[in-house]
């Protein structure tokens, strides 16, 4: 079963939107297999966002990610690469599908509620990135 790590943003969590949201993921049919509220420090937000390290919104999107608690969480489901991101929609909310979670409670293309994986091998990365493996839980 192919996994996506997902994690509620700070400012999913600040906006107390986060039963909302997970709401949505549990409806959409993903699995929950390991779920914890962390506060990344700066340095774990950069070592999250790397592949980004270029990137002129390196310095605030890392401010941000390290700005409050967050809510990582390893989800499986059939392609649940695809599936997640359609759920959440663009980057830009101002640019992603109405009735997606971006769409309806992002403020801004930083602030974007939440993040997922953008492909198989990451989604196993990420999930290692905030869970040892016997963190996550087998299938029910
Ligand atoms: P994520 O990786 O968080 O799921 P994504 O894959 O839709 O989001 P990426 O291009 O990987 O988008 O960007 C990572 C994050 O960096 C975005 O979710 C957003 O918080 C921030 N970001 C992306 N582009 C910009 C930008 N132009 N200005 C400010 N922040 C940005
Ligand atoms: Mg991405």
């Amino acid at each position: 079963m192919e996994r996506t790590l997902a994690i509620l943003k700070p400012d999913c969590v600040r906006k107390r939107k986060v039963g909302e949201v997970l709401r949505r993921i549990q409806e959409a049919g993903f699995r929950l297999r390991a779920m914890k509220m962390v506060t990344m420090s700066k340095t774990e937000a950069e070592g999250f966002y790397a592949v980004h390290e270029d990137k002129p919104f390196f310095d605030d999107l890392t401010d941000f990610m390290s700005s409050g608690p967050c809510v990582p969480i390893v989800l499986e489901k059939e392609n649940a690469i695809a599936d997640f991101r359609a759920l959440i929609g663009a980057t830009d909310p101002e640019e992603a599908e109405n009735g997606t979670i971006r769409s309806d409670f992002a403020d801004s293309i930083q602030e974007n509620i939440v993040h997922g994986s953008d492909s198989p091998s990451n989604g196993e990365k990420e999930a290692a990135y905030f869970f040892p493996e016997h963190e996550i839980v087998a299938n029910q």
